[in-house]
């Protein structure tokens, strides 16, 4: 439930109410806005009745919050939400573009990636250690010793960079070495690894599951608000369909909906949306245009030799005439690119 106070509210009158709000067994939550205090109440609303909310003299109105989800949902916080990410921010003017390789293979090819899309204004780093692989056969990524590589490179170019967890038990560790914990897509519903990453506080970047509607990722965003950690950025990375041509396909009506019905911001994953090279720069393209808060795109020194996802991988000189093309689109969208001269 949503309780709008009068403009003349004090302060004493908000924290009486969240303090009676509490006393009957629901979370309060205080949201000060420009002109007016807007309360929160997360449970059950029967048990609020004996307040009389409604006839309080400092109280203007009072909203149900209909949508499942309630932290999450845009009818409890109408101002977009802007995460950072060690200096990156993603939901506001600026378009995040997050670059690297699918998995981390060694310190030079990390290092040679990194300074390559650096060089032409990627804002932030990604990079696998932990990889979640279909088959246990492949490559599983180099564990603490790609954490490792990641943070020295990522402190070497002053970049944010972001990793997968797929480990309740991992959170900690991969907190202490990236800006953000990555949720793949074979873990959205991992409702405890969602619940550890909801007492981090760390910025949460959440994996679409390939075969989860929309509702079901908000509700794992949930998750994790639930548990105090606003930080959550989602990622529309395709779902599986009856088509095969693509790998996934990649679900642009998504960002809009999810945009209209979440103050979360949301970022596009092109390369494992398409699974298909060739087709990463025109669905990036189609993400700015759509309102997407972001890019997340692989992009590896030599495609050809990469332990995982070379066929999806732009090269560098892939990933530097994108971002040449990108700029005049995202300039359309009202939104700017981090200029490589800042970097
Ligand atoms: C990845 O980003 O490398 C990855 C495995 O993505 P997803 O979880 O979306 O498949
Ligand atoms: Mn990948």
């Amino acid at each position: 439930m949503i309780i709008v106070l009068k403009p003349n509210a004090t302060k004493e009158v908000a924290d009486q109410l969240l303090s009676e709000i509490e006393a009957c067994g629901l979370k309060p939550l205080c949201m000060p806005g420009e002109e007016r205090v807007v309360l929160g109440a997360l449970g059950d609303e029967r048990r609020l009745g004996k307040l009389r909310l409604e006839s309080h003299p400092m109280v203007e109105s009072i909203k149900p919050i209909l949508a499942p989800y309630k932290l999450v949902s845009r009818e409890l916080k109408q101002e977009n939400t802007v995460v950072d990410l060690d200096g990156m921010s993603i939901g506001g003017d600026t378009f995040a573009v997050i670059a690297g390789p699918c998995a981390i293979e060694s310190s030079d090819q990390y290092l040679k990636t990194g300074e390559a899309v650096k060089a032409v204004g990627a804002s932030g780093l990604r990079g696998g250690a932990f990889k979640p692989r279909t088959s246990p056969y492949s490559f599983q990524g180099l564990g603490v010793e790609g954490l490792k590589i990641l943070k020295d490179v990522s402190s070497r170019l002053g970049l944010p960079a972001v990793t997968e967890v797929v480990d309740v038990s991992d959170v900690g560790l991969v907190n202490e070495y990236a800006s953000a914990c990555q949720v793949g897509a074979r873990n959205m519903q991992n409702f405890r690894l969602l619940k550890e990453l909801g007492q981090s506080g760390k910025p949460v970047i959440l994996k679409r599951g390939m075969a989860a509607t929309v509702e079901d990722l908000l509700l794992a965003a949930e998750y994790i608000l639930s548990q105090g950690n606003p930080n959550v950025i989602l990622c529309e990375r395709g779902i599986k369909t009856f088509e095969t041509a693509t790998r996934n396909t990649l679900d642009l009506n998504a960002v809009p909906l999810i945009k209209q019905l979440s103050h979360l911001p949301v970022i596009v994953d092109p390369s494992h949306g398409t699974g298909v090279r060739d087709l990463v720069v025109p669905m990036s393209k189609a993400a700015v245009a759509c309102g997407a808060d972001g890019i997340i795109v692989e992009v590896h020194c030599n495609p050809r030799e990469a332990l995982s996802d070379g066929g999806q991988s732009l090269n560098p000189d892939q990933f530097a005439a994108m971002m040449h093309e990108l700029e005049p689109f995202v300039r359309a969208a009202g939104k700017k690119m981090k200029s490589s001269a800042n970097n």
